[in-house]
């Protein structure tokens, strides 16, 4: 069952691979469906090679009921997100190096680029250091993330949230460039301070967004 939603995050797990977004087998992609069922990657497998077959189908209790392999170890954590987060059709979780290295510095991702804001909603939480496999990093991303639609854990990687899948790969696409660029630009600064968007800038690339696309 669920087939093209299975190909889709085939796709974009590849995608999120391709571009250096997690390395080797780390990270995970799922979406909710309507009734529940929430589809996601198996534990510790390439993308490169995945096929539809390995894809999982877990209920809304979290029980495997398509699927031979095992889930990602971090199911419980994204049960938790789709538990508490009604608007939740999709989530993606990296181990993107620029982002999390932002995460060491301060207790947020500044709104420093448009880009950013367009898609993630604005400046990106910083939620304290949760580890892999474990329920807390879902507690930690429904306490920090607010409206945004992304959250780094402090020393971990980045937890995405959409309506749709796209819309949680552009969160994690442009927050890993508004990365390097607030990186760049704060080692540039001789004293580190460096010039963010102003309230009213945030608004209108959040606003602005709403429209871009054939949608
Ligand atoms: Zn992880």
């Amino acid at each position: 069952m669920y087939e093209n939603e299975k190909l889709e995050i085939i796709a974009v797990a590849q995608e999120i691979k391709r571009i250096g977004l997690v390395q080797l087998t780390g990270g995970n992609v799922s979406v909710r469906m309507k009734n529940g069922d929430i589809v996601v990657t198996p534990s510790g497998m390439p993308y490169e090679t995945m096929t539809p077959d390995q894809v999982l189908v877990l209920n809304k209790e979290g029980e495997v009921i398509e699927g031979t392999l095992r889930p990602s170890v971090d199911a419980i954590a994204l049960k938790y997100i789709y538990d508490h987060c009604p608007d939740v059709s999709a989530i993606i979780h990296t181990h993107q190096p620029y982002a999390t290295a932002a995460g060491l510095v301060g207790d947020e991702m500044p709104a420093c680029c448009t880009t950013l804001c367009n898609v993630c909603l604005g400046s990106v939480p910083v939620a304290p250091y949760s580890a892999a496999a474990s329920e807390d990093m879902g507690i930690q991303t429904v306490e920090y993330i607010g409206d945004k639609r992304a959250v780094i854990l402090k020393h971990h990687g980045v937890i995405a949230v959409g309506p749709t899948l796209h819309d949680a790969e552009c969160s994690v696409v442009y927050l890993e460039d508004a990365a390097k660029c607030y990186l760049a630009a704060k080692a540039a600064s001789p004293t580190g301070e460096i010039a963010l968007m102003t309230p009213s800038q945030v608004e209108e690339a959040v606003n602005t967004h709403k429209t871009y696309g054939q949608n």
